[in-house]
């Protein structure tokens, strides 16, 4: 199947073209037909797998055929967690929408708003914008969202990990009833079926696993070391071997954020992002990662989703990931582009369960790297330690913090509409 197949106007297709796109990826043909007919979209994706192009070509082309001369207008407005992904999106819209003449933008937080006042006040078409700046401008007046008519609602899970929901579903209370709306999540917790399903009219679902790196050319080994010892050995490796560019995981933001400490101690340079950083930390360590200056980022999962950088030669899983299939996640961070890339793991004494069920996933037994100092192979079959029971002591009633609070802010209506049988 070509872009032709999908009846996609001339400056879109010439704008592919120039990108050296020869063929829709698998979510690129489930959605945009689906758009075509007005539908709206439940996208269970996550980046790598094209589903940027999926939403900005279609609402590029809607948008351009019912383009009117004129100051342009917000209708279409795109949501996202972060500003490195808002940037990467706001790029993808000037990219393919370069033969058309639709204006687009982007606004984010943690830089002065000037600039993008005066941006949404020469007239935009497309907007993409994280949620608190979004409220932020709107709340002063500068945002006119009466005229939205696609709603794009991207990574919601990250959003929702963020703290953004009740952000979301104010925004979509400023919205006019009738649009189409999309949201792209690639996991599916409660809490955004929950939004999903008070958003999205009769959605089409469209799922797509990203390919990610055959497993088989990762070279992948473990190491059995106590949990005390592993902040060592890291430092340890780092220094002893060549890793050029190394993503470390950790389980927790604060775990991320005492390893950098430790290695910031043992002179090795590295930044942690985590959902907890600021937008200046985040960016200054994502583009040191990618020009080489700072060779070691320390991540958690979430934050170190939809970061795309190429040429990461190690993944180091300081803690083991469950469920299983996040470490097949992790791993394929490294060997991209036809390089090679090594994984390695370190199972302490609490973990051995969640190495038994990565091996069992992936069929296959890590090798075992015992060349370093801290190697103790008892931890693999080490009894995880049981939770240590609470002392029975009474400390005068007072119930602790309460719970998380109830319930979000008023639910909302997806309005809807049908452009039923605009492409005859
Ligand atoms: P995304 O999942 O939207 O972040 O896209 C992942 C990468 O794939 C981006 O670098 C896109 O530019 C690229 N891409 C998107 N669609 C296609 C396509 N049809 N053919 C080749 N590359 C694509």
């Amino acid at each position: 199947m070509t872009f032709d197949d999908l009846d996609l106007i001339a400056p879109l297709l010439d704008a592919l073209d120039e990108e050296g796109y020869s063929e829709p990826t698998p979510i690129q043909r489930q959605a945009i037909p689906a758009l075509f007919e007005g539908r709206d979209i439940l996208g269970i994706a996550q980046t790598g797998t094209g589903k940027t192009a999926a939403f900005s070509l279609p609402v590029i082309q809607l948008l351009w055929e019912s383009h009117r001369p004129g100051k342009p207008r917000v209708r279409a407005l795109v949501v996202s967690p972060t500003r490195e992904l808002a940037a990467q999106i706001g790029e993808r819209f000037e990219a393919y929408g370069k033969y058309t003449e639709l204006k687009s933008t982007v606004i984010f937080g943690g830089v002065g708003q000037n600039p993008q006042v005066e941006a949404l006040r020469a007239g935009i078409d497309v907007l993409v914008a994280t949620p608190g700046r979004l409220l932020d401008l709107q709340d002063q007046g500068h945002i006119d969202l009466s005229n939205v008519e696609f709603l794009v609602l991207d990574e919601a899970d990250r959003m929702l990990d963020m703290g953004f929901i009740r952000d979301i579903r104010k925004i979509v209370a400023l919205l006019p009833e009738r649009r189409q709306n999309l949201l792209f999540s690639a996991t599916m917790p409660d809490e955004i079926a929950k939004l999903a399903g008070s958003l999205l009219r009769k959605p089409t679902r469209v799922e797509v696993v990203p390919e990610s790196t055959p497993v088989e050319r990762i070279d992948q080994s473990v190491m059995f070391v106590p949990k005390a010892d592993k902040r060592r050995l890291l430092s340890h490796l780092l220094q002893k071997r060549p890793m050029d560019t190394t993503i470390v995981f950790t389980r927790t933001k604060h775990g991320a954020n005492r390893v950098v400490q430790h290695l910031e101690r043992d002179g090795i340079a590295s930044a942690a992002i985590h959902g907890n950083k600021s937008q200046g930390a985040r960016t200054r360590a994502l583009d040191g990662f990618r020009d080489g200056t700072l060779p070691v980022l320390v991540a958690t999962d979430v934050a170190a989703r939809g970061i795309d950088v190429d040429g990461i030669t190690h993944v180091v899983n300081f803690d083991l990931p469950h469920p299983a299939e996040v470490y097949v996640h992790r791993i394929g961070r490294t060997a991209r582009a036809g390089a090679d890339g090594i994984a390695i793991s370190f199972c302490d004494e609490t973990e051995g369960p969640y190495l038994k069920a990565i091996e069992k996933l992936t069929r296959q037994r890590l090798e075992v790297d015992a060349e370093h100092p801290w190697h103790d192979p008892s931890v693999r079959d080490a009894e995880p330690p049981k939770p240590e029971p609470k002392p029975p002591r009474n400390r005068g009633g007072g119930g602790g913090r309460g719970g998380r609070g109830g319930g979000g802010g008023g639910g909302q209506r997806g309005g809807g509409r049908s452009r039923g049988g605009r492409r005859s």
